[in-house]
């Protein structure tokens, strides 16, 4: 098999990791889990905000491209200047013992190359979904953590949202009865500028980006890996910001027990995220399901003496409280020598789906 430059780039830095694995060594429990945060966009607002919430975590440094800003989060959130990064001189947070862990918030092709340098740094990472953008990188980015010792997390924050997780528990309990079928969407209007529409950067389009919201909840809401997955997509030839990546795409899953989901995504129209599972007893819908806050969970169903529960719950905790959710649990893992709840494996199943759902509609993936 011939490589790219680029997965050669990658392969490499995966083999440097391992011939520089350290031992693990685990974080004492009294002390924060020291973050540095990878390129300061906006998601990155979000987690470091998030993080002031935390008790068990902190962050000590900041990688940017951009000196001026990085010096403005510097001094709102304490980080001295001496660790303050560029993306040429990042590996020497090598030796900053006050960085034990990364999360990587850059645009997704650049998430595999950043991870592994991490990796080899003896970091742990914390990665932004899509986890990379093709199923090679995702192995590599698995190897690369593995071999040097390190944890590797896919910031799937749903996972550790409370909404999501009484949805899914509530189906676990029978509440609607045996799950027969789930429609889920996510989209946004997507201004002409952004990164997100050049393939290079992006890897693709809005499953990539906000198609995997609904891709993952089908995932977690059955607790199945899809036995079938088949697209179709159709872009606006008439419209420039379509002319890499897809306008939309909509898909359909078919699951082992029988369970089929119809899903959608666009960067041409706002599309509440949101997820409605129909069950052989009832309903759960949350909407929206997948936004900073905000959250609503609406169900009916039969209780055991067969009375009928309405459920309303809004969710009235307000954003970043999924990012600290997030950086709790990745540093309580990093503490206490735990596997993460969304560890790389999820990253690259939901990648192996990406790619026969693109492969379905017919659309090429960057090697
Ligand atoms: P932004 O464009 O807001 O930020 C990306 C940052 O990456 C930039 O600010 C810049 O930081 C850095 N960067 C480095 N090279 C480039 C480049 N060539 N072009 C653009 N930016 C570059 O993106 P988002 O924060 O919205 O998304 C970042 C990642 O987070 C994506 O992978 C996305 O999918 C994921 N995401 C996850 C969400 C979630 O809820 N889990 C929600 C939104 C995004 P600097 O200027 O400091 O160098």
């Amino acid at each position: 098999m011939s490589l790219t430059r680029r997965q050669f780039t990658i392969a490499s830095a995966a083999a440097m990791a391992a011939r520089f694995a350290p031992p693990l060594i685990a974080q004492p429990a009294d002390k924060p889990v020291g973050y540095a945060i990878i390129g300061l966009g906006r998601i990155a607002d979000h987690f470091m905000d998030g993080i002031q919430h935390s008790p068990n975590s902190k962050v000590t440094a900041l990688v940017s491209g951009h000196p001026d800003k990085a010096a403005r989060y510097a001094e709102k959130y304490g980080v001295p200047k001496s660790s303050i990064y560029n993306y040429e001189n990042m590996d020497s947070f090598r030796d900053n013992p006050n960085v034990d862990a990364v999360y990587v918030a850059l645009p997704n092709s650049m998430h595999a190359e950043y991870t592994i340098r991490s990796a080899k740094a003896g970091k742990h990472v914390l990665c932004e979904k899509p986890m990379c953008i093709n199923v090679t990188e995702a192995h590599a980015m698995i190897d690369a953590c593995k071999q040097a010792n390190v944890k590797l997390m896919i910031a799937y924050r749903c996972h550790y949202e409370p909404t999501n997780l009484k949805a899914v528990s509530l189906i676990r309990s029978g509440a609607i009865g045996k799950v027969e079928s789930i429609q889920s969407a996510f989209g946004f209007n997507i201004g002409a500028t952004e990164w997100r529409l050049n393939k290079k950067l992006a890897g693709g389009g809005p499953l990539m980006d906000v198609g995997i919201y609904c891709l993952n909840a089908t995932r977690y809401l059955t607790g199945e890996e899809p036995a079938d997955l088949h697209a179709y997509a159709f872009s606006d030839p008439a419209d420039p910001r379509f002319r890499q990546v897809e306008e939309n795409l909509v898909w359909n899953t078919k699951f082992p027990s029988g369970v089929v989901a119809s899903c959608n995504t666009t960067y041409g129209s706002n599309m509440d995220g949101y997820f409605h599972v129909y069950g052989s007893k009832g309903w759960i819908e949350a909407r929206p399901a997948f936004n900073y806050d905000g959250l609503r969970l609406r169900a009916e169903y039969q209780d055991a003496s067969g009375k009928w529960i309405s459920l309303d719950e809004p969710n009235i905790q307000k954003d970043p409280y999924q990012f600290t959710a997030e950086a709790n649990h990745f540093s309580h893992c990093v503490h206490h020598n735990q596997t993460p709840k969304t560890p790389g494996e999820e990253g690259l199943r939901d990648m192996e789906y990406i790619t026969r759902l693109y492969s379905s509609a017919g659309i090429q993936m960057l090697a």
